[in-house]
């Protein structure tokens, strides 16, 4: 199964894509987690990006296509991937195009979560992320067995940074501007199919499920 997932931060693709990914094993490439690891230990890629994160911005794309295309010589994606939050720009989907075209790769399909921007702040409001794992709760909608403990690893759950009622404002606004255009340039391709994501993410799979049992 080879995926693209897009849609507006909070929209619940990072849930979705580590369904899918346990679903069809496959490997889930969230490039949001791969540069907050960068951050964590401080490499030259995570010195870069701390800045444009912290702001709420999109780092700039030479950096994450460079990212995505070490990630795929890692050689675990012949069988398949979930890509989750890459590509952000119509620049970032030009580079994956001829990356997945000279991988013999190509993606099946792309999936648009859709939702309205006064749930998806609500839902960032309460979301809460394993520090360890990355895997994504929420205090009201999917809580973990203990406050502020992962179910899987134990790590202890907190809050992003960037997860500031100001900073995804401004998350929401560049989505629009710079990653919005993505839709018409994969409606053109054919490839796009839309999930509504304003319901509980149980909803969400079953939508999820359909568009994918298409893409077979
Ligand atoms: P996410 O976890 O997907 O919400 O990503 C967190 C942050 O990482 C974003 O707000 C951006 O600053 C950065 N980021 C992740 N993926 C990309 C990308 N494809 N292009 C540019 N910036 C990205």
């Amino acid at each position: 199964m080879k995926l693209i997932l897009i849609g507006a931060p909070g929209v619940g693709k990072g849930t979705q894509a580590k369904r899918l990914s346990e679903k069809f094993d496959v490997p889930h490439i969230a490039t949001g987690d791969i540069l907050r690891e960068a951050v964590r230990l401080g490499t030259a890629v995570g010195l870069k990006a701390k800045g444009f994160m912290e702001a709420g911005n999109l780092v700039p794309d030479a950096v994450m296509i460079e990212i995505v295309e070490e990630r795929f010589e890692q050689g675990d994606t012949r069988t398949g991937y979930i890509l989750d939050g890459f590509p952000r720009t119509v620049h970032q989907a030009e580079a994956l195009d001829q990356l997945l075209a000279r991988l013999g790769l190509p993606p099946q399909g792309v999936i648009l979560f859709e939702c309205d921007d006064e749930v998806i702040t609500a839902r960032i409001a309460g979301r809460r992320t394993c520090e360890k794992c990355q895997r994504p709760y929420h205090v009201r909608f999917s809580p973990p067995k203990r406050e502020d403990v992962c179910d899987v690893d134990g790590g202890k759950l907190i809050q992003r940074p960037d997860d500031s009622e100001a900073k995804v404002r401004e998350r929401l606004k560049n989505y629009r501007d710079q990653t919005a255009p993505l839709i018409p340039y994969y409606e053109r391709r054919g490839l796009l199919r839309r999930v509504d994501a304003k319901n509980s993410p149980e909803a969400v799979s079953t939508a999820v499920e359909t568009v994918v049992s298409c893409f077979r």
